[in-house]
């Protein structure tokens, strides 16, 4: 039974990833940083009906050597997941040291112990803050790390991918390597998390956000970015590759509109004009930091280098939206 180390087992990504993977035939060794939260991963397994008994949970972080030699142990593949994201704009050092120093790690051992393939997750996040504005992007695009506009979180996937290719490079390929960068990631959470990303829907589900932002992402389902992963893992011509993935680009305001013809009426009625965006982000902490991106498109949805490549095949957006929107209910966040 082929092994794989799924790293930042606790995260929405990565548990859809495990759970694709069992579910596959897959050994899965998983890791986590708060010991802890160990039966969190167990339990949302469990109660998605996937057996966890060719899972095994490892404990190591991005920063230390600890514990990364027992689970790498054995591997014939890695997907490197886990990296710090959140919403705030926290300082350099949060997002930066973790992602770069994280991804060095895990090639490093993934080298020492003679594993097969590694998946990088990366972000579009490295691709759009190329320094010229333009609608549409492709993984040729690079972000800039020393472009001002960058965010910190934006700067860790640039550096992290960046330092992950280099490293394929420099060391002659010591392994296959495929990457993926995908758009904003939506969809049903298996634990009791929703995960970072599902802030967008939840912010209009509950009407936390009273009026439609003029904000446009692209948008992939979790299930699907979890199915990219596998299948660049499985598949050869993906190697040397970088794949962008959305399955489609929308604006708060086509949110708001689906999920109010759906029944959820809390989402908001009124879309905001881009130059009263503006004013309001001059007073408003949140705001600020969209104010770059008021009224912009910035599109990665044309690219089909996965579809084409990987025979990728994601499920419409509107789809995701409304099951993450029901799940969000179910958890009486809608009040
Ligand atoms: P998530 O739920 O926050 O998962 C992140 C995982 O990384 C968690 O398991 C977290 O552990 C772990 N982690 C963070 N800092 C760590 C550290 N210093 N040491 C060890 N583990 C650490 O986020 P996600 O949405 O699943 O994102 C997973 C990956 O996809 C990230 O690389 C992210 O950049 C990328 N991505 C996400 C999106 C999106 O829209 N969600 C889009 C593009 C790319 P804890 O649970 O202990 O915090």
């Amino acid at each position: 039974m082929e092994k794989v180390l799924v790293t930042g087992a606790t995260g929405y990504i990565a548990l859809h990833c495990i759970q694709q993977l069992l579910y596959k035939g897959y050994a899965v060794n998983g890791s986590i940083r708060s010991p802890e939260r160990k039966n969190e991963v167990i339990d949302a397994l469990k109660q998605c009906n996937t057996s966890t008994e060719n899972l095994n949970l490892f404990n190591f972080d991005l920063t230390n050597d600890e514990g990364w030699d027992e689970g790498m142990q054995g591997c014939d593949y890695l997907l490197h997941i886990a990296s710090p994201l959140a919403l705030q704009n926290y300082e350099e050092d949060y997002f930066v040291k973790p992602a770069v120093e994280g991804a060095m790690r895990a090639l490093n051992f993934a080298k020492k112990h003679n594993v097969k393939k590694v998946v990088l997750t990366s972000s579009v996040a490295a691709i759009f803050e190329t320094g010229t504005e333009k609608v549409f992007y492709d993984e040729s695009d690079w972000s800039d790390p020393n472009s001002p506009k960058i965010s910190n979180y934006a700067k860790s996937k640039t550096l992290a991918e960046k330092a992950a290719w280099n490293f394929v490079e420099q060391e002659d390929n010591p392994f296959e390597f495929t990457v993926i960068n995908p758009a904003l990631v939506i969809g049903p959470s298996l634990s009791g998390d929703l995960g970072v990303s599902n802030t967008a829907i939840e912010m209009v589900v509950t009407g936390k956000m009273p009026v439609a932002i003029p904000i446009q992402f692209g948008f992939v389902d979790v299930r699907d970015v979890a199915s990219a992963h596998v299948l660049a893992m499985e598949n050869k011509s993906s190697n040397g590759e970088r794949f962008a993935l959305a399955e489609c680009d929308l604006w708060y305001k086509d949110i708001a509109k689906l999920l109010r013809e759906n029944g959820f009426n809390k989402a908001p009625t009124f879309a905001v004009p881009v130059w009263l965006a503006k004013i309001m982000a001059n007073f408003n902490e949140q705001l600020k930091v969209t104010a770059p991106y008021l009224g912009r498109v910035r599109s990665v949805a044309k690219t089909t280098k996965a579809k084409d490549i990987l025979g990728w095949n994601p499920r419409p957006s509107e789809e995701s939206i409304l099951e993450i929107a029901n799940q969000i209910k179910d958890m009486g966040l809608i009040k």
